[in-house]
């Protein structure tokens, strides 16, 4: 594709809270160069011009919350089964899916190491810009210790680096010194898992874990090295914690109430609500042999959801997106903004995904919207996202894909 490329007869959708206008964007040496209200002025000739026909072109979706390396939704059973190898080359394969659905940005929220990262930098896989977790932290016998109450072995986890593999560090030291073999390993921030959890098999889902020294000592750490904390949680109470010690963003939130809300608002934390891996592990899980364990702590949680969305929302709560899909659900990656729409309607559930995301991972001066200066991430969609947002999710609902002007995904025909 040429270096300058003007997509016109757009409905743009900039994501900065204008409202939307038929018009084009101009793309030059990887940045947006240009954003025309109405017709464009005649081009130079030399320019790759690509005709719309109305369809909604919006900046590149973010993801806050992916798991790569979660090849299986049965995480405790791939780690049994899959050599690293095979788990390696099949995440980088997530990776390119996910860059095809219109995720242009994603946060590993556990599992995908830097060597990812690096991999895509270098052209070896087409994927999206990658920010990676390393491993969560998680307390023994919390979310990320996958042993059952059986298991005798001192260790979290079968050995492996790859995967979806934890580290277990109990005590402030244990957490500190952790939390800087992840950054040494090259983490851009730190994991935490602070509540129990669905997939984990000995934890309640009400459990609090860590306490607020823990956690401190993790954001500390993570702050010394320039980075933040993004730290599971469901409950009110293992929420406010992690607001107390300086977390930065609370994952799924699931349980939050009014006065936890609050206190989010106060301190600028952000949420990254998870919805549609809720109802896909309640519609799906079993079939794809999510333990009946992990099930039954479901209940609790996935009709939750869309009302702490609602509560944060009229709390003032700064609204992040995120997915948090494992094994073959996560084809149903994009059907989370749809869903969020439903609290949000469909501009803010765009803006939790783009521009909000963009300020949560600290990229807002280069990502998240349409405009002059920014980074030419770009996806067009195969019809009305305002009026119908749950097409983000359809299977070929995003049909052009520009990563920082290189075009990368091309169904427009
Ligand atoms: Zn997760």
């Amino acid at each position: 594709m040429a270096a300058r490329v003007v997509l016109e007869e757009a409905t743009v959708i900039t994501a900065t809270g204008a409202p939307p206008f038929e018009g084009a964007v101009v793309v030059d040496g990887g940045r947006i160069a240009d954003v025309i209200e109405g017709r464009r002025r005649p081009g130079t000739g030399e320019e790759r011009v690509v005709r719309l026909a109305g369809r909604c072109l919006l900046p590149g979706l973010i993801d806050a919350h992916v798991h790569a390396a979660a090849v299986d939704a049965d995480i405790g059973a791939q780690n049994r089964r899959r050599y690293e190898s095979e788990v390696a080359v099949l995440a980088g394969v997530a990776l390119e899916e996910m860059l095809a659905r219109g995720f242009t940005t994603v946060r590993d929220a556990g599992g995908a190491d830097a060597g990812f990262r690096r991999a895509i930098e270098q052209g070896a896989i087409t994927g999206p810009r990658l920010l990676v977790s390393g491993r969560p932290l998680s307390q023994t016998g919390g979310h990320g210790d996958q042993r059952s109450a059986t298991d005798y072995n001192d260790h979290g986890d079968c050995g492996q680096h790859v995967g979806l593999v934890h580290a277990i560090a109990d005590g402030p030291d244990e957490v500190r010194r952790t939390a800087r073999e992840e950054l040494r390993r090259g983490a851009d921030q730190i994991k935490v898992m602070a509540s129990g959890g669905v997939v984990s098999p000995t934890d309640r889902l009400e459990s609090l874990q860590y306490s607020l020294e823990e956690l401190s000592s993790a954001v500390a750490t993570a702050q010394a090295a320039g980075t933040y904390v993004l730290a599971h949680a469901y409950t009110p109470a293992s929420i406010a914690v992690c607001v107390e010690a300086g977390v930065r963003s609370i994952e799924h939130g699931n349980l939050l109430d009014e006065p936890t809300a609050k206190l989010m608002a106060e301190h600028g934390t952000f949420l990254v609500p998870t919805l549609v891996t809720y109802e896909k592990l309640h519609d799906e899980g079993a079939r794809h042999g999510v333990p009946k364990e992990s099930l039954d702590k479901l209940a609790r949680i996935v009709d939750a959801g869309l009302e702490s969305l609602t509560i944060a929302a009229g709390a003032g709560v700064r609204i992040a997106s995120g997915s948090d899909l494992l094994g073959p659900m996560r084809r149903y990656q994009g059907e989370e903004i749809g869903i969020k729409a439903g609290a949000l309607g469909a501009v803010g559930a765009i803006i939790a995904a783009t521009r909000t995301n963009a300020e949560l991972l600290g990229l807002e001066q280069e990502i998240g919207t349409i405009e002059v200066g920014k980074q030419a991430d770009l996806i067009v969609a195969d019809g009305d996202v305002l009026e119908h947002p749950g097409l983000l999710g359809r299977d070929g609902g995003v049909v052009l894909v520009l990563l920082g002007g290189r075009l990368v995904h091309d169904r427009l025909g």
